[in-house]
C-alpha cells in the first residue's frame, strides 16, 4: 500500500500582506481632541444628575403655577400638589376600590384603573428635592419638602397603594443587623420562614430576639478512673 503520510501543510503563516491601509488603529497614544475617554475616576453620579433634573422640574412647575408661586412661598401643600400633578406621568397601576383586581398584585387582565406614580418613586423624589432645596440656599426650617404634611401624604399614598396593589411595603430601611444565630443545629430542610402574609390587622410579632441558648450538654461522661 502506498500510504504517503503527508504532513499537514500549514501554508497560512507564510505570506503576510503588507498593511498599507491608512486606517491603522493600533496606535497606543490617544490622539488629542477626538473622543475623550470617559474618566474612570469621576463617574457622574446618577443621583446627583437626577436630583438636578428633579429640581429643575420643580422650578419649572413653580414658573407655570397659577397663580404664580415663588420658592420662598412654597409650602408643604404646594409640594403635595406637585406630587399629585406628577401622577399623570406615572406608570404604576393603582386599582380603584371598585376594580375586581383591587388588591391583586398580578392581575390576569388589564383594567381601566389609572396609572400613578409609585410611592417609592415619590418618596425618593422628595428626598432628592429636600436635599436640593437646601443645597440651593434654602433653610432647613423652611424646607417645604420636609413638611409634616408631605410626610403624612406619602404615608397615605404608601398605605393606599399597598392595599390597591396587594403589595405590602415592608420597611426596607430596617435591617436586621443584630441577628446572631449562634448555633443552628440541623434545621429541618425546606422550612420556609416566610409565613403567609396576613394582610389583616393581625400584628406580626416577628421579633427576632429572645435568645434561647439551650446548651444541651449531652456529653458523654467518660468516667475513666
Ligand atoms: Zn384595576
Amino acid at each position: 500500500m502506498d500510504s504517503s503520510s503527508g504532513g499537514a501543510v500549514a501554508g497560512a503563516s507564510s505570506s503576510e500582506p503588507p498593511t498599507t491601509s491608512p486606517t491603522v488603529t493600533v496606535t497606543t497614544v490617544q490622539p488629542e481632541g477626538s473622543s475623550p475617554p470617559p474618566p474612570p475616576q469621576a463617574p457622574p453620579s446618577r443621583y446627583e444628575s437626577q436630583k438636578r433634573r428633579d429640581w429643575n422640574t420643580f422650578l419649572q412647575y413653580l414658573q407655570n403655577h397659577k397663580p404664580p408661586l415663588t420658592l420662598a412661598r412654597c409650602s408643604g401643600a404646594h409640594v403635595i400638589e406637585f406630587l399629585k400633578y406628577l401622577d399623570q406621568f406615572g406608570k404604576t397601576k393603582v386599582h380603584v376600590s371598585g376594580c375586581p383586581y383591587f388588591g391583586h398584585p398580578n392581575p390576569p387582565a388589564p383594567c381601566a384603573c389609572p396609572l400613578k406614580q409609585a410611592w417609592g418613586s415619590l418618596d425618593a423624589l422628595i428626598g432628592r428635592l429636600r436635599a436640593a432645596y437646601e443645597e440651593n440656599g434654602g433653610r432647613p426650617e423652611s424646607n417645604p419638602f420636609g413638611a409634616k404634611a408631605v410626610r403624612i401624604y406619602l404615608r397615605e399614598v404608601r398605605e393606599g397603594q399597598a392595599k390597591a396593589r396587594g403589595i405590602p411595603y415592608e420597611k426596607k430601611k430596617r435591617k436586621r443587623s443584630a441577628v446572631t444565630v449562634s448555633a443552628v443545629s440541623s434545621s429541618g430542610g425546606g422550612a420556609n420562614d416566610d409565613s403567609g402574609g396576613g394582610n389583616g390587622g393581625a400584628g406580626d410579632n416577628t421579633v427576632v430576639g429572645g435568645g434561647t441558648t439551650a446548651t444541651t450538654t449531652t456529653a458523654a461522661n467518660a468516667s475513666t478512673s
